[in-house]
């Protein structure tokens, strides 16, 4: 392993694969120790969320779908939370071998492209986006509303979703946050502090009954999916009050966060 950027988690840069598990009867996990890819599933379409790293995380996705007992030529669309690399990566590989669609908010699609190091290095080949995401709207992919969200504060142009899971008869509104670490600089601290009061307020609206982020380890993930796996018990459905308690936890460390930033 290479030696670990100060003020990065070390498990951001662990490519230790785990089991892929199915969440919900629509939505499966799969995730290395560093980060994971989501894949929502309406009858024969897989819609992915994310796509790791790189090449080598494409081929670990294919093989996770066909684990999990999905087609990967069904993945139509790759829907991507922000432009680092460690969420692109992969989608380039995919989009060439199954003719899939990626979507990327505008300002991201600059961000990927003018960014060529930290998390937008040589590792992450970058991709071409199909469709641009310009505004917050409701878009619909293969049958399944997706609720687009701007973000901005862990990149410019980052996005967080929300879309309908089901177990059984059961329906759920799910969120997926989609940039987990803070920036540095004050101006995208007080922007990712208004992403997300405006993401709570939607999530409140919805009445949202769980929360997923992109990276397993910033909310004690691997457990959620080591029980669900094994189990059967969803961890990752927590109800309102779980997701109240992740902004409330979020906001008092981004505060501590905007303090530091201020005696800098
Ligand atoms: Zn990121």
């Amino acid at each position: 392993m290479n030696k670990i950027p100060p003020g990065l988690p070390k498990e951001l840069f662990d490519d230790t694969r785990l089991e892929p598990a199915k969440i919900f009867d629509n939505l499966y996990c799969i995730t290395s120790k560093s980060v994971a890819a989501w894949a929502l599933v309406k009858d024969d379409s897989i819609v992915l969320l994310d796509a790791m790293w790189d090449d080598n995380d494409a081929l670990f996705i294919i093989e996770c779908l066909e684990k999990l007992g999905l087609n990967p030529e069904n993945i139509k669309y790759i829907f991507i939370t922000h432009g680092h690399g460690d969420h692109y990566g992969g989608a380039k590989y995919l989009k060439e071998k199954y003719n899939a669609k990626i979507l990327l908010s505008d300002i991201d699609n600059h961000f990927m492209l003018e960014n060529n190091d930290g998390p937008n290095g040589p590792r992450s080949p970058k991709c071409d986006v199909d469709i641009i995401i310009t505004d917050e709207e409701k878009i619909n992919l293969c049958g399944m509303d997706i609720h687009i969200i701007n973000t901005p504060g862990h990149t410019p142009g980052c996005l967080s979703f929300i879309f309908e899971c089901t177990n059984g008869d059961e329906k759920y509104n799910v969120g997926l946050w989609g940039g987990t670490a803070f920036p540095r600089d004050m101006k995208s601290l007080l922007d990712y502090e208004n992403s997300i009061d405006v993401f709570f307020k939607k999530a409140k609206e919805m009445n949202l009954s769980a929360l997923l982020t992109g990276h397993l380890f910033a909310d004690d993930g691997y457990h959620k999916l080591d029980v669900v796996r094994s189990t059967g018990e969803n961890l990752f459905l927590t109800g309102f009050e779980g997701v109240e308690e992740y902004f409330t936890t979020l906001k008092t460390k981004l505060f501590d966060a905007i303090e530091k930033a201020k005696t800098k």
